[in-house]
């Protein structure tokens, strides 16, 4: 073989090995997680608000780096309006008791993977089951977490796959609302209709004691996450009862809200969306609502 051909073999060999690691590395990143973490907490304001909300955004799993982007203005926007201090961060040392306590809720804004230490989810265990408000988007129950009360008790389902071909699809979306409802739904719009990345979960929260918020309306959705000699065990969705939001009361006070909602950037930009999301924070800080 001449020097040439030799090259261009060896270069070819090479490109693809490298792209064989980077694929491989970011699939192991999205399904366990790398295990990046944090040692030294944040400074926080010396001065905070009464009511103070952390938004919370590392990815050792996914990263959704639209989305994260699109939603650290959106709730700034929002805390600004209700005059309420938010602090951004992908320090994940936030999460020791002292700095916890300050906030009243803690929103994971498409964080993924298993982006804290054992002593850090001790703290936030520790948190929500002494009444803390936790409010989680999108990524944050996707299966990257590898955490077992993190997904019975604050996520409440277990997610299998979204939809591949379209990812995006536009769905109604319908409300659960009563007039003796402990959660403040109502003046949220009973049916809408919005795109985003279906996630499909292999259990229904309801059994797990969570009350839903909105369910998707899967007719004439196409649910598969199959990939053609990949993945060929995800040819499901939820069927006709497919929450989307939902929310639950913890022990001693604490309060859990999770959407499936949030892929995209846009989504941050959605009034209803964040409508929701807001009113969801207001609950899951004890402004609004109860736990009757
Ligand atoms: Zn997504």
């Amino acid at each position: 073989m001449n020097k040439f051909l030799k090259f261009v073999l060896y270069s070819f060999l090479s490109l693809l090995l490298i792209g064989m690691i980077g694929i491989g590395t970011f699939v192991y990143k999205v399904k366990y997680g790398l295990p990046f973490y944090d040692s030294t907490p944040p400074t926080l304001p010396v001065e905070m608000k009464d009511f103070s909300v952390l938004l919370f955004s590392k990815t050792n799993g996914f990263p959704h780096s639209e989305a994260i982007a699109s939603a650290i203005p959106a709730f700034e926007k929002m805390a600004k309006k209700n005059d309420w201090s938010i602090y951004a961060t992908n320090n994940a040392a936030v999460f020791n008791k002292e700095q916890l306590a300050k906030f009243d809720v803690v929103i994971w804004s498409n964080a993924t993977g298993r982006n804290l230490t054992d002593e850090q989810r001790i703290a936030f265990r520790e948190y929500m089951e002494n009444g803390g408000g936790f409010l989680g988007i999108h990524g944050t129950g996707d299966d990257s977490h590898h955490w077992d009360w993190y997904y019975n008790e604050l996520i409440g389902a277990h997610f299998s796959h979204h939809p591949l071909s379209p990812q995006i699809q536009a769905a109604n979306l319908h409300l659960e609302c009563d007039s003796t409802s402990s959660y403040p739904c109502m003046g949220l719009p009973a049916t809408f209709n919005r795109a985003d990345e279906w996630y499909v979960f292999f259990d229904n929260p309801r059994t797990k004691g969570f009350k839903v918020l909105y369910t998707l309306a899967e007719k004439g959705l196409e649910m598969s996450g199959n990939i053609k000699y990949l993945v060929n065990d995800k040819d499901f969705g939820m069927g006709t009862d497919h929450p989307i939001i939902w929310y639950k009361c913890l022990p001693n006070g604490g309060r859990t809200f999770y959407s499936a909602m949030g892929h995209t950037g846009a989504s941050f930009q959605e009034p209803t969306h964040l409508e929701i999301l807001e009113k969801g924070i207001r609950w899951t800080g004890k402004l609004e609502g109860s736990c009757n």
